[in-house]
């Protein structure tokens, strides 16, 4: 399998990159049948179409969504660019948000950008702490992928079993992906990752640890590289709601006819990871720093779904004004309401990257303080923005007649009579709007920007358990002691030398 992918030519355009999707062996399971060709698939063919834009936006924009690699001196996907400035930790930001905006949708190229970022800094301490040459096969298989401008997914998210319970005391070991075997050339897995983004329509993904291990549990640290259709690798497609719509064969209640996300659960049946591709085995007092630095990149990720809430506030407008009412001061109201919610995801996520800085490895990491408070507004504010489009959207976007009844020859005309708003807006129109809304906030991309917000990168108590630990409340409480006059002056020397942490970095820049 990997001589196959090896054989590909460098990708560059979206179309490029479809055409690399096809005559794959992959095992992708969906409605109860092995799926023949996942990119002629009209339920799949949307999440590889929103793909596929970051191959575009590449193109027609470079300085935004590409570099120059260092690897091969050739022009390649900013996805696959481990950031070595602040410029850099920003630029992915910007790059997200316009493909949010492009497609509405999740575009699933994020979590592999994160994990070879993340994995560039730990493999780095992992090698000097212990010795080992994690680094140096890493940087040799970015520059594979960057040979071939490859999709990378990451998949870290295990199946977990009983949550109370570490992985090595689970009753089924499979319930964290861990090693079977392992020979003079590599090892084997098993096991299984949930809800992975865009893995089916990756090149190759990166499978690490989901938390933190203890010294039992040195069988389940394990990263790697392996292409997607690697042996022993099945998928099990995961729908979503008003998915069929797609396979229905019109335009408009689909909502997003183009675009769409991508989740699926990744079975492991011993899969082999051969040595060169092997970037953690055993370490298992690293996995927590892999986690935690995956998360720091890619909660700040998050991002794209205020490029995506520039799609539905667009609409929510769009929607008033074929209704005749843009003016009215309450409707107006609710568009800066959703307009404050969405910058405010974007302004914490990109001053995350603002406030980035430099790790052993030279790579460059974001702020965790506020990439975890970007995603944490993540959680919420959505769906605050969505209520606010269903809002101005009215009760049609829960009740309008189908697409079928519009185009049908008896009932058609009254259709187009009752359903329309102002006379010159065509009703079809204002149907294909209130489908969007329906889509983003009901539908098959709700999935994205409401539910995938609520629990992807960590559901929302993980990143209160992050802010909890970050938040130095001692220092905050003496800071009010000495100024309230409950502790003393000559203290307040020790409040500039205590400038650590997340206030240290702050106060340097
Ligand atoms: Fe990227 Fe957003 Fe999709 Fe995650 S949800 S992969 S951050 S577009
Ligand atoms: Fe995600």
């Amino acid at each position: 399998m990997i001589e196959s992918i090896t054989d590909t030519k460098k990708i560059n355009t979206g179309e490029e990159y479809i055409n690399s999707l096809r005559n794959r062996n992959l095992k992708v399971w969906l409605f109860g049948e092995m799926v023949k060709e996942p990119v002629d698939h009209p339920m799949i063919r949307p999440s590889i179409n929103a793909l596929a834009k970051t191959y575009d936006l590449a193109i027609a924009v470079p300085e935004l969504a590409s570099v120059i690699s260092p690897f091969t001196g050739e022009r390649i996907s900013r996805f696959l660019h481990v950031c070595t400035n602040v410029e850099d930790l920003v630029l992915q930001n910007k790059m997200q948000r316009k493909l949010g905006q492009l497609t509405g949708t999740c575009f699933q190229r994020c979590v592999g950008m994160d994990a070879f970022n993340s994995l560039y800094s730990v493999t780095f301490e992992m090698d000097e702490k212990h010795g080992t040459t994690y680094h140096e096969k890493l940087k040799g298989f970015l520059t594979r992928m960057h040979q071939n401008n490859f999709v990378v997914g990451g998949a870290m998210t295990d199946v977990k079993g009983d949550r109370s319970l570490p992985p090595h005391q689970q009753e089924d070991k499979d319930m964290f992906v861990h090693i079977t075997n392992r020979t003079k050339d590599g090892v084997y897995i098993s096991g299984a990752k949930a809800h992975q983004t865009g893995c089916i329509n990756s090149h190759w993904m990166v499978v690490m640890p989901t938390m933190r291990l203890g010294e039992k549990d040195s069988e389940f640290a394990i990263v790697g590289a392996v292409p997607v259709d690697a042996e022993g690798i099945t998928y099990v497609y995961g729908r979503q709601s008003c998915d069929k719509r797609s396979m229905e064969g019109g335009s408009i209640d689909v909502g997003n006819a183009q675009y769409g996300g991508q989740e699926a659960m990744v079975i492991f049946e011993n899969t082999f990871i051969p040595n060169e591709y092997i970037f953690m085995d055993g370490e298992y007092d690293f996995a927590a720093m892999l986690v935690e630095r995956f998360t720091t990149y890619h909660r700040r990720s998050y991002v794209c779904k205020s490029g995506v809430g520039d799609v539905l506030i667009g609409a929510a407008a769009s929607v008033v004004d074929m209704n005749g009412v843009p003016k009215a001061s309450h409707i107006k109201n609710k568009l800066v309401e959703m307009t404050h919610l969405n910058e405010t995801v974007y302004g914490t996520g990109i001053a995350a990257s603002y406030q980035g800085y430099k790790t052993k490895s030279g790579a460059y990491i974001c702020d965790e303080m506020l990439a975890n408070v970007c995603k944490h507004h993540v959680t919420k504010m959505p769906y605050e923005i969505g209520r606010l489009a269903q809002d101005l959207a009215g009760g049609l976007v829960a009740t309008l007649p189908s697409e079928q009844d519009l185009n049908h020859p008896e009932i058609g005309d009254l259709l187009q009579k009752y359903l329309r708003g102002k006379a010159d807006v065509k009703t079809e129109d204002r149907m294909r709007i209130l489908r969007l809304i329906e889509n983003m906030t009901l539908g098959r991309n709700a999935v994205g920007y409401l539910t995938e917000s609520m629990h992807g990168a960590g559901s929302p108590q993980a990143q209160r358990i992050q802010i909890g630990r970050m938040m130095q409340l001692e220092y905050k409480k003496r800071l009010a002691k000495i100024i309230a006059g409950v502790e003393t002056e000559e203290n307040k020397d020790l409040l500039i030398d205590e400038l650590s942490g997340y206030f240290g970095r702050v106060f340097k820049i």
